[in-house]
């Protein structure tokens, strides 16, 4: 017997056809003398019955849920006041005039539908049954189709899809390799790539001009809540491009991609500094879906008689102001709540100022503030009567940070965030280095190829830290989605670059040799981004997790609890790969 049909198939039109379907026993209705069953693939549900009379009836009575069966029989139209509207299939059924069962099945640790809840624990454990579900198919339905377009995107656009080395040498991340022992060479390790990152450079060297590929990458960190060991990298690099250029190919594709779902994103998308960003919404990553901006009101203070802010300001800080709306008419005790929250959150002070009806200045620091100075901040940000002003002050982008996380922590709590809207942006110029405390030296921000723009290169000996990079990241909805830059393609620049961030000649050598040896053969200008596959789907297909898009992710515990890996493995291979004594 071979399926003629899928479940999600039959319509009024095959009324009178003998059909074969099959599939998994889905739901059971047993009414004595007849009884309905559901039969799902991946494709639908389709309702099958066997009658008083028919010969299988007694056996259709052993079936139990999940077991596989095989059905032959004609397509019946469903009586009007049975049809089912929620099925497409809702409209016919088949009766049953034989059945096979393919598979008897052990009783599921949880039901295959929608309503059940189930803990993400035996979800993981039985990943074979949650992936049955319609949720879970859907997401990797859409999964493989967002791959397909962006495939087909990128080969319009002329790239080739060129694979690279999983078993590779440590590349530059600066994340904690995965290390995979050598059996024929005794005490040397491959390292599975954090990224393709020093390979797709090399094939720009290799003039194979644009390259992409849908990759695999590994980062042994730390686990946080939404992290993966391993996850899958869109991976681009081009010759002789800007960034402009790269922004224009990219956004193209973020709208191929969007297209999978049907939405369409306006381009190009909006450019903001690294510096704005941090300043503004006290992230490099700003949820832009909602404004709500971190304003500066170090001026009011600079001179006033509030001697915190004031030396603050005078020691070359800020005082920042957040306009919370709508929170200006809570009670104390609400506000001194809010205040607490920030305390939570690793606010040194936090405080607040509001105008009543009447005009009259309220504020945690009234008495030492004065109520001029405090009527000018609410003056300067433009606070309402319904407005709460909270003002932090801080060195650098301290006071920023602060604020960045009650904007979201407000915005998440009044809903000011609308799920529909996608908010893209460029986050441009950021830092070439950045200052590391445990280190004690300068380290890159992004990775040691990137290049400087060309500008800031004459403060590069007496100022490095002040240095911008060509470097960017593709921000939606507050997540980084991607990110990249252009790189150095002159192998003095790259020199003295290693020279700044303390790797000595013979370090370099060691870890990055070859490519340093490939830069020096013909190098086209060159510049790329990496934007994470499986955070892009699950925007698209709004899940939280990117659990719930990928077919077999481990936990936040790197567990693997299908499977069961990590796992031991036995003396024997452990002496192969000369890892036993
Ligand atoms: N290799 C970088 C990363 O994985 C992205 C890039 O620079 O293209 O973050």
């Amino acid at each position: 017997m071979m399926r003629t049909h899928t479940c999600g198939e039959l319509r009024p039109n095959h009324v009178g056809t003998d059909v074969v379907l099959m599939g998994w026993v889905h739901k059971i209705r047993d009414l004595g003398s007849l009884i309905f069953l559901d039969v799902r693939d991946r494709y639908g549900i389709t309702q099958v019955v066997a009658r008083e009379g028919d010969e299988v009836l007694t056996r259709v009575k052993h079936l139990r849920p999940e077991f596989v069966i095989a059905v032959a029989g004609p397509v019946e139209r469903r009586a009007d006041d049975t049809l089912n509207p929620k099925l497409k299939t809702g409209e016919v059924e088949v009766a049953i005039r034989t059945m096979t069962v393919l598979s008897e099945a052990r009783t599921p640790s949880f039901q295959i539908d929608e309503e059940t809840p189930v803990s993400e624990e035996v979800r993981l454990r039985y990943r074979y049954l949650d992936l049955r579900r319609l949720r879970m198919q859907r997401n990797i339905g859409l999964r493989h189709r967002v791959a397909l377009s962006v495939r087909t995107c990128l080969d319009a656009e002329g790239f080739w899809e060129i694979e690279t080395p999983l078993l590779a040498k440590s590349t530059p991340e600066g994340a904690r390799d995965y290390l995979v022992p050598s059996r024929l060479h005794a005490g040397k390790f491959y390292a599975l790539p954090q990224s393709p990152q020093l390979f797709k450079q090399i094939l720009m060297i290799s003039g194979m001009d644009r390259y992409f590929q849908i990759v695999k990458c590994f980062r042994d960190e730390d686990l946080r809540a939404d992290r993966q060991p391993e996850f899958t990298q869109i991976d681009m690099e081009m010759s002789f491009v800007d960034q402009e250029a790269v922004f224009g190919t990219v956004e193209r594709l973020i709208q191929a991609i969007f297209h999978v779902v049907g939405q369409q994103v306006p381009a190009p998308f909006l450019r903001l500094s690294y510096d704005d960003a941090m300043t503004r919404y006290g992230t490099d990553k700003p949820d832009l879906r909602f404004e709500m901006p971190i304003q500066d009101v170090s001026e009011v203070f600079r001179e006033g008689v509030f001697t915190v802010f004031r030396d603050l300001v005078v020691a070359g800080g800020s005082i920042r102001a957040l306009v919370v709306p709508g929170a200006g008419r809570q009670a104390r005790a609400q506000i001194d709540k809010l205040i607490d929250e920030a305390i939570a959150l690793g606010a040194k002070g936090l405080v607040w100022v509001r105008r009543s009806t009447e005009g009259v200045i309220q504020s945690s620091i009234l008495k030492v503030a004065g109520e001029q100075a405090l009527a000018r901040v609410v003056e300067t940000v433009g606070a309402g009567e319904d407005d709460l002003t909270l003002l932090a002050g801080g060195q650098g982008y301290e006071a920023s940070v602060l604020l960045g996380q009650f904007r979201l922590l407000l915005a998440r709590r009044e809903g000011l965030m609308d799920e529909g809207n996608k908010a893209l942006a460029w986050v441009v110029d950021f830092p070439l280095f950045e200052w590391s405390e445990t280190e004690q030296r300068l380290v890159s921000m992004h990775h040691p190829f990137t290049a400087p723009r060309t500008e800031d290169l004459k403060r590069f000996e007496d100022d490095p830290g002040s240095v911008r990079a060509q470097a960017y990241d593709l921000v939606l909805n507050g997540s980084e989605i991607g990110g990249g830059s252009i790189r150095i393609h002159d192998a003095a620049l790259q020199a003295s670059i290693f020279e700044l961030l303390q790797i000595s000649e013979d370090e370099a050598k060691a870890r990055f040799g070859f490519f340093l040896e490939a830069l020096q053969h013909g190098t086209p200008p060159h510049g790329g981004i990496a934007l994470g596959l499986d955070r892009i789907v699950a925007i698209l297909a709004g899940e939280p997790s990117i659990r719930d898009v990928m077919a077999f992710p481990k936990t936040a515990a790197a567990v693997d609890l299908m499977a069961g890996s990590p796992s031991t493995v036995d003396q024997r291979q452990l002496r192969e790969l000369h890892l036993d004594r």
